[in-house]
């Protein structure tokens, strides 16, 4: 294979909202698989709220970017060329090398994708790591209970929406909040039983209102204002799954947490975070349901589609500011 591919690399460290200019695009030359080896032609890679941490030369529960590197992260793309007996030309895969044109693989931590399935791009949201998270932290770790009502924010994003939509599955009355009128206009769609634009009602005065008897699980994708809110709001032996704080993500100091925390005590409550790298053993059970439900029309996905490697930062901040409807993908390749 000759030519050249492009990459993203981080090149300099955010304090506080990150900006363009840390980011570069460069031109490498496309390889020619080594024996053991796969190139791969990528069609999507993902933008996702955990690199903003990751940027910030701070080791937490997995290790900063390298600057001066392409940025790592979920991928999915076909075989072009394959020294690897496992992997033939012409197959999709998914991969964790990131943010480029051209991959190249030792073909250790590849998966295979059936096209006929879902959509390939379905692997990188609804299918994929944002599926599971919404899957696994709502059902093994909130388990929800018929009857109950369950508040989510983000939800309008990849995580949330598959979340709101599996409490209506579970039986449980539905509120979402997001940050404008367009998407809390999908989450009624959706079939949320109520939703708000937190940019017009703060989260405590939208949770009186929608759920005067309060909310049993609050599955929490943003922390701040909407955690305080939601530890107000949760009736006795209630329970949170904590799930990220975007709110926080580019605060260049740590904020003060809930100040109503003595609540968790007197109410009884129980707050569980979670890294979903941890369970991606539950995988297979996840995606054989969520492929049903996806096949059924009850699980709905959206994508917000950015064309262009070189556009691939302003997507991902982008992200950070709230421009996806549903998972935000950097098209960077044919997808069929
Ligand atoms: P989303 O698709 O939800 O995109 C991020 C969204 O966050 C934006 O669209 C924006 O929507 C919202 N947002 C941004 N800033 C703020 C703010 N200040 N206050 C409230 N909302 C804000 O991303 P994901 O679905 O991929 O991720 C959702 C959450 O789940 C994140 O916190 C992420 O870190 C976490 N996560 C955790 C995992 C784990 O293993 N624990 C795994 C995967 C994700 P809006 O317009 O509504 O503000």
């Amino acid at each position: 294979m000759e030519g050249v591919g492009r990459e993203i690399r981080l090149v300099a460290r955010p304090r506080g909202f990150p900006d363009e200019e840390l980011f570069e695009v460069a031109e490498t030359p496309i390889s020619t698989p080594a024996e053991g080896q796969v190139l791969i032609r990528n069609s999507y890679f993902s933008v996702d709220p955990y690199m903003r941490p990751r940027m910030n030369d701070v080791r937490s529960y997995v290790a900063p970017f390298t600057l001066g590197e392409a940025m790592t992260g979920g991928a999915v793309g076909r075989v072009a060329a394959s020294r690897n007996s496992r992997y033939a030309e012409g197959e999709w895969v998914l991969h964790q090398l990131g943010w480029r044109e051209w991959a190249l693989s030792d073909g250790a931590a590849l998966r295979r994708l059936d096209p006929t399935v879902a959509p390939i791009s379905t692997a990188l949201g609804v299918l994929g790591m944002p599926g599971l998270t919404a899957w696994y932290g709502l059902f093994v770790l909130g388990e929800p209970k018929e009857g109950e009502t369950v508040f989510v924010s983000g939800a309008a994003g990849a995580v949330g929406s598959a979340v709101g939509q599996m409490a209506r599955i579970a039986g449980c009355r539905v509120i979402g909040s997001a940050g404008t009128s367009e998407k809390v206009a999908w989450l009624d769609e959706l079939g949320f039983d109520a939703s708000f634009d937190y940019s017009e009602t703060s989260p405590r005065h939208a949770l009186a209102e929608l759920a005067p008897d309060g909310i049993d699980l609050y599955f929490d994708n943003v922390g701040g204002d909407h955690l305080e809110a939601a530890i107000g709001a949760l009736r006795n032996h209630g329970r949170v799954v904590a799930c990220g704080s975007i709110s926080r993500y580019n605060d260049a100091e740590p904020a003060p947490g809930p100040r109503n925390m003595f609540l968790v005590v007197t109410k009884r409550l129980r707050i569980q975070g979670y890294i979903i790298s941890d369970h991606f053993d539950r995988f297979g059970e996840f995606v054989q349901q969520a492929a049903g439900w996806v096949r059924e029309g009850r699980l709905q996905y959206r994508e917000t589609i950015v064309e262009g490697i070189e556009n691939a930062p302003k997507a991902f901040l982008g992200l950070l500011r709230g421009e996806n409807i549903g998972k935000m993908l950097v098209k960077v390749g044919p997808d069929e």
